[in-house]
């Protein structure tokens, strides 16, 4: 638990300045967002589906989405600890992109890490995110993204729970729950 708190602590301490320190290069990866087909799983179905890249202006997404959102997954923010819905949230369902709908975390997959975000051991499938290395805030970090519409997410550590070692520390923001009887 110590260590969770402790990545908590730093990942905390570079809020909002880590936004300004890679937001050239989240620029030039937006830039570069062009569209195309990606495959992602579909949790429902069960199947692999191909679908069309999401590909908008960002004044478009700063008109559909809340500020506060918009923020956190155009903008590449983090949302202060503990204040996110989904902290403490333990129904049983999947958490979606927030944005475009994705399957993106299982609530099987959700442990208490004690950092104040929403922590996965594992993505529904590896194909519906992306993970991509963050050097801001004299850190290196890997920043996770959505495949289809590349909206900043969160990050993933590697010092989860077993099996999978790997903790996916996500924005409450980023992510739109549905339950699942
Ligand atoms: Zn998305």
């Amino acid at each position: 638990m110590l260590q969770y708190f402790m990545s908590g602590v730093i990942f905390s301490s570079s809020a909002g300045k880590g936004k300004w320190s890679t937001w050239e290069g989240w620029e030039r990866a937006m830039r570069n967002w062009e569209a195309g087909e990606v495959k992602i799983f579909d949790y429902k179905s069960e199947t692999e589906v191909t679908v069309d890249r999401i590909v908008k202006p960002e004044e478009e997404y700063g008109k559909q989405l809340p500020a506060d959102v918009f923020r956190i997954v155009r903008e590449q923010g983090t949302e202060t600890p503990f204040s996110g819905k989904y902290v403490d949230h333990r129904q049983k369902g999947i958490y979606r992109c927030v944005v475009c709908g994705t399957d993106l975390f299982l609530s099987d997959a959700k442990f208490e890490s004690g950092t104040g975000w929403p922590s996965f051991s594992q993505p529904v499938s590896p194909l519906n995110i992306l993970e991509e290395s963050d050097m801001s805030g004299g850190m290196v970090r890997t920043e996770v993204r959505c495949a289809r519409c590349g909206s900043h997410l969160g990050h993933v550590f590697d010092d989860g729970p077993k099996p999978t070692g790997m903790r996916y520390c996500m924005n409450s923001a980023a992510l739109a729950f549905e339950g699942i009887p």
